[in-house]
């Protein structure tokens, strides 16, 4: 089933606003089985908006719009798709009174332009709206269907899931082919490195398709089901997955939206471990990342932003004579703020990281990116060197992110 997306705002085309609705409805019409064979955007002008709604209802018969449902006048898709199918706009007692509702609940009072939202084109039908004032709408005639849906980000993806996929995949029936993907994320292995692992299944996991998606955070590998039944896909998909896995061993830390600082919270839970973490170069965010996941308290300590020498030696005790004979950033130092903050904290397990995230400070033997990294459990502690690519931003994210690789990788040995 061929679908295609409209997506109306002028700050869309501005690009104040960027346009993830289009995005989000790629991802969930491949997964119920519609297929985007055209995206367009065009901004809140009634002409631009009634040729586009148009010519899309003859090219392909089915046009999903989003945004411009609003109360105020540059809202305008509601009546010129009423126009465009000889429609009358009328007033729709019901959803009058629920929006109505909906500002009594919240203790103010409907603003007149308001009103305009309870109307709708004739024959047209409601999807109903509890995320926001403006209802979704299906209009439907012998030429095909319109879903007008609202631009709010929030209210475009609860409309879709709870009105329009159900509806989508009901008209397909049995002859219902679907696209699905699988990821499985990866981190500290570089593309080559990972396609040597993996280009041997390569071959043999047709008609499935396989990615690889560079990012500040890893590689990961989506692979992708085309146009199959569903149970079929999922049941192929299940298999290319186990066979990545296996090839791609330790480096892989989950699947999907996995957070490698959850998986490693998760670990460390398991096994009843406490963290705690030094910081110099990434300043804060490995302490940043941890406490993002809900429930972080029952296992994260704490961390010291040790980024002056000073704070090095006072609070984490690393030996003055450490870091004048080796530098800042260097293995000894280093581990001695793994060791560090293991007694500051009377934690069980640490990470520490010291780097240079330029753009300056770089030597030859210390270019700009060097970041040593240890994790530390009970009383072993594992260092590792890297050189990592990119600007300031990109090597901080990138050493946080190997910091946690490098507990986790710790952890799973131990
Ligand atoms: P609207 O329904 O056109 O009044 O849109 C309300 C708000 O939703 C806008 O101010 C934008 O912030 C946001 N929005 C509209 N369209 C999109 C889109 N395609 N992607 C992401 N956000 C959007
Ligand atoms: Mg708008």
């Amino acid at each position: 089933m061929n679908v295609e997306v409209l997506t109306i705002g002028t700050e869309l085309l501005l690009g104040y606003t960027v346009d993830t609705n289009a995005a989000e409805l790629g991802r969930a019409l491949a997964a119920a089985g519609a297929e985007i064979v055209r995206r367009t955007t065009v901004a809140d002008r009634p002409e631009p908006i009634r040729a586009s709604v148009a010519e899309a209802l003859n090219r392909t018969g089915f046009v999903i719009t989003t945004g411009g449902l609003g109360p105020t006048r540059d809202d305008m898709t509601k009546t010129v798709v009423a126009e465009l199918f000889g429609r009358r706009l009328v007033l729709d007692e019901r959803l009058l009174a629920s929006i109505q509702a909906r500002f009594d609940r919240m203790g103010r009072p409907m603003p007149a332009v308001n009103r305009t939202q309870a109307e709708v084109p004739e024959g047209a039908v409601i999807l109903s709206n509890p995320r926001g004032t403006a209802p979704g709408l299906w209009v439907e005639d012998a030429r095909g269907v319109v879903v007008l849906l609202p631009g709010v980000p929030r209210e475009m993806r609860g409309l879709l899931v709870d009105e329009v996929l159900p509806r989508i995949v009901t008209r397909q029936g049995s002859a219902r082919r679907v696209v699905r993907s699988r990821t499985l994320r990866t981190t500290g292995v570089s593309e080559s490195a990972l396609a040597e692992r993996v280009g041997p299944i390569e071959p043999e996991i047709a008609p499935l398709t396989l990615a690889y998606l560079p990012s500040v955070d890893g590689v990961d590998l989506r692979v992708t089901a085309w146009g199959l039944e569903p149970t079929d896909a999922e049941a192929r998909l299940g298999v290319v997955v186990e066979r990545l896995k296996a090839a791609v061993g330790e480096h892989t830390y989950g699947e999907d939206d996995a957070d490698l600082a959850a998986v490693l919270l998760e670990a460390l839970r398991r096994q009843r471990h406490r963290l705690g973490v030094a910081e110099s170069c990434t300043g804060g965010m490995i302490g940043e990342r941890i406490t993002n996941v809900p429930g972080a308290s029952d296992t994260f300590i704490g961390g010291v932003v040790a980024y002056a020498d000073v704070i090095k030696t006072a609070a984490l005790k690393v030996p003055l004579e450490t870091l004048e004979a080796y530098g800042a950033v260097s293995e000894e130092t280093v581990r001695a703020m793994a060791e560090g903050a293991q007694r500051l904290f009377s934690a069980d397990c640490t990470i520490a990281v010291t780097g240079i995230a330029g753009p300056g400070g770089g030597t030859p033997e210390k270019p700009v990116g060097t970041v040593w990294l240890a994790a530390r459990v009970h009383t072993s502690t594992r260092a590792l060197r890297r050189v990592l690519p990119g600007d300031r931003d990109d090597v901080r994210r990138r050493a946080a992110q190997a910091g946690l690789d490098l507990l986790r990788r710790l952890l799973a040995e131990t």
